[in-house]
């Protein structure tokens, strides 16, 4: 029996409400939405994820949910604190109550603290006590529980979790990719930083569990499909995916990021209808899987970050770009690679390099950082011009 702060029955699929339907003017296609909510609701999966950073999620969910009485979804927020936006008590107040204003709701079922990963976003919530303010607004009845989700190192998370224990849930990231390789420390996706959530005994809401959707497609790869195939010749590469981070102890529940309706269909099957959990033998396919799209040459980047922390003169997001070629070696995945790219140098960019190798001398594993992001800006780029939003 999971350990369930709720105290009610939750769906296994949660909506994640961060790529709503849109059209091509970036507003949200109403008609979309609300079938998309109604679809939810009438087949159990009553769990919505949002946030105060996702522009324009909370009012459609308010406008979408608005004739369901409200005990009968749950409803989660997020407040960001990284970026010292919500630099203060009052700013952070603020966006809280037009999370609710927008929702329009009096309460969260769910609060949690946005993103946090790095020792500068550790840096800042400790800075302003945004624990206590957590604490507050839980005390104050506007939220139910509090939590985090998180990004960071299983020791980050160690840290944490020992100095607030009033921290009752962690969401984090899981993959069968990610949990069976070395690259995810860093980004919180590793088996370390599940673990670390389970000697805590705190339960688990999952994030990402199709890795942004790349576990979703396996056509490049011949022996994942024949071995996927061998096992099951029905089940489908994301099925996989989420039945295996739904199998995870301690999981409450698999949150899909979903933005058709014919996808929730799918999920739904797989996750509410038929699910199962996986066997032994599924588990130890996956882990072979994931061997072999890791062993399609990745860029052994740890995600340490010493590169970046002595600062880069051109402020680039070394690992994060590295990050993006390895979507594209490992995945084979022009577009999804793409579009991380155009994220990550929205402000500075392999282009800016000044070649002075000071990130050469400070990356323990010795890689070649500039030949490697020239490498990704080649593979990447493609201009200002493309939409790389398109079909996304
Ligand atoms: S060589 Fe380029 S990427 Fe490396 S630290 Fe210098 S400016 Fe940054
Ligand atoms: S120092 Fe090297 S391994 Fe560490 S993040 Fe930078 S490139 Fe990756």
């Amino acid at each position: 029996m999971e350990k369930n702060i709720f105290g009610r029955k939750l769906p296994r699929l949660g909506f994640g409400c961060m790529r709503l339907p849109e059209g091509q003017n970036g507003y949200y296609i109403e008609d979309e939405c609300q079938q998309m909510f109604d679809y939810a609701m009438e087949h159990g999966m009553n769990y919505f994820d949002s946030a105060w950073h996702y522009i324009g999620s909370q009012a459609m969910i308010g406008k979408c949910l608005a004739q369901y009485p409200r005990e009968s979804y749950i409803l989660v927020g997020k407040l960001f604190f990284n970026d010292g936006t919500l630099g203060t008590w009052e700013k952070a107040e603020e966006a809280f109550q037009k999370e609710l204003n927008d929702a329009c709701t009096e309460y969260n079922d769910l609060e949690l603290m946005h993103a946090i990963g790095s020792p500068e976003s550790i840096r800042r919530i400790d800075a302003m006590d945004a624990w206590g303010f957590m604490r507050s607004l839980k005390a104050s009845g506007r939220v139910k529980h509090i939590g985090i989700s998180f990004h960071g190192t299983p020791e980050m998370l160690e840290d944490i979790l020992t100095r607030h224990p009033e921290i009752e849930i962690v969401q984090i990231q899981a993959n069968y990719y990610d949990h069976n390789t070395d690259g995810a420390r860093r980004n919180g996706g590793s088996v370390e930083t599940y673990e670390v959530c389970c000697k805590h005994d705190k339960p688990m809401i999952i994030m990402e569990p199709v890795k942004g959707g790349n576990l979703a497609t396996v056509d490049e790869h011949q022996e994942i499909k024949e071995l996927f195939a061998k096992t099951d010749a029905k089940a489908t590469p994301a099925s996989w995916a989420l039945r295996y981070a739904a199998s995870l102890p301690g999981v409450l529940v698999v949150l899909s990021g979903m933005s058709t309706l014919e996808q929730m269909q799918e999920n739904e099957l797989i996750m509410m209808q038929n699910f199962k959990p996986l066997t032994t033998e599924e588990k130890e396919m996956l882990r072979q899987a994931a061997k072999i799209i890791e062993s399609k040459g990745p860029v052994g980047c740890t995600g340490c970050h010493y590169c970046t922390d002595k600062g880069c003169p051109a402020n680039i997001d070394i690992p994060k770009v590295l990050s993006c070629l390895n979507l594209l070696h490992q995945m084979n995945n022009l577009r999804m690679a793409r579009l991380n790219y155009y994220q990550t140098i929205a402000k500075h960019s392999p282009r800016d390099c000044q070649n002075c190798g000071s990130c050469e001398r400070e990356c323990p594993q010795r890689l070649p950082i500039r030949k490697l992001i020239r490498e990704a800006d080649a593979k990447l780029y493609a201009g200002e011009e493309i939409d790389v939003w398109a079909n996304h």
